[in-house]
């Protein structure tokens, strides 16, 4: 059986991450998810074992040194990281996992695994970022001017990633990431297997 794709998809904040990845899974249940460790607090609504394990600095630490963390990274003074085990097993058994990362995540998953696909998910334009980040009305200015920044920055690194998807409307935006999975999917070289056994198959029947 081939493995199942790690689809990681990262962007800078206010592109509309978490709002297509949900859409994806609402168009497809079928996909796996990963759910990272992390130190930073629990949010309201937010639940352990749910939408993280939330984990203090040391317990973060010693998974990573018994090698229980394949990835991590750290944001905003915290760190975040994805459990090795749960990830390589769903993908084993053909499970396509979908991964919520930060770009050096991303880059991180595509060093390490070939059935790796990377996607960055840009807002249309930096104005429409502006206006969704001052939209949530949750950050002060400095906070929304030091984000933006970091926008710009992490733009930079779109160039590294297998795929880009502009996130103008969710609806659209989580059908393009459907799209590139199913491409993935066909690629010839994720499909070995099958291709050897229809060469084999052509042989016996000219054999005959
Ligand atoms: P938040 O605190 O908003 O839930 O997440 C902050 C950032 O951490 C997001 O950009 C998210 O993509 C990233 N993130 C969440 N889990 C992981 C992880 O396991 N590894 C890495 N590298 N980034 C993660």
């Amino acid at each position: 059986m081939s493995k199942g794709l790690l689809i990681s998809v990262s962007g800078p904040s206010g592109t509309g991450k978490g709002s297509v990845l949900a859409r994806v899974k609402e168009k497809d249940p079928n996909f796996g998810t990963s759910i990272s460790v992390t130190t930073r607090a629990p949010r309201e609504n937010e639940k352990d074992g749910v939408d993280y394990y939330f984990k203090s600095k040391e317990e973060f630490t010693k998974m990573l040194e018994e090698g229980e963390i394949i990835e991590y990274d750290e944001f905003v003074g915290n760190y975040y990281g994805t459990p090795t085990i749960p990830l390589q097993e769903m993908s084993e058994e053909g499970t396509d996992v979908l991964l919520d990362l930060t770009i050096a995540g991303s880059m991180a998953l595509k060093e390490n695994f070939e059935q790796s696909v990377t996607i960055f998910l840009l807002a249309p334009s930096y104005e429409e970022l502006e206006k969704r980040l001052r939209g949530r009305g949750t950050d002060s200015d400095d906070a929304i001017d030091a984000r933006l920044e970091m926008a710009r920055q992490e733009t930079n690194f779109v160039k590294d990633f297998d795929y880009v998807v502009v996130n103008d409307d969710i609806e659209t935006a989580a059908d393009k990431v459907l799209a590139i999975i199913t491409a993935e999917k066909c690629r010839c070289a994720r499909n070995v297997d099958m291709i050897e056994d229809v060469i084999k198959v052509n042989k016996e029947m000219e054999g005959n």
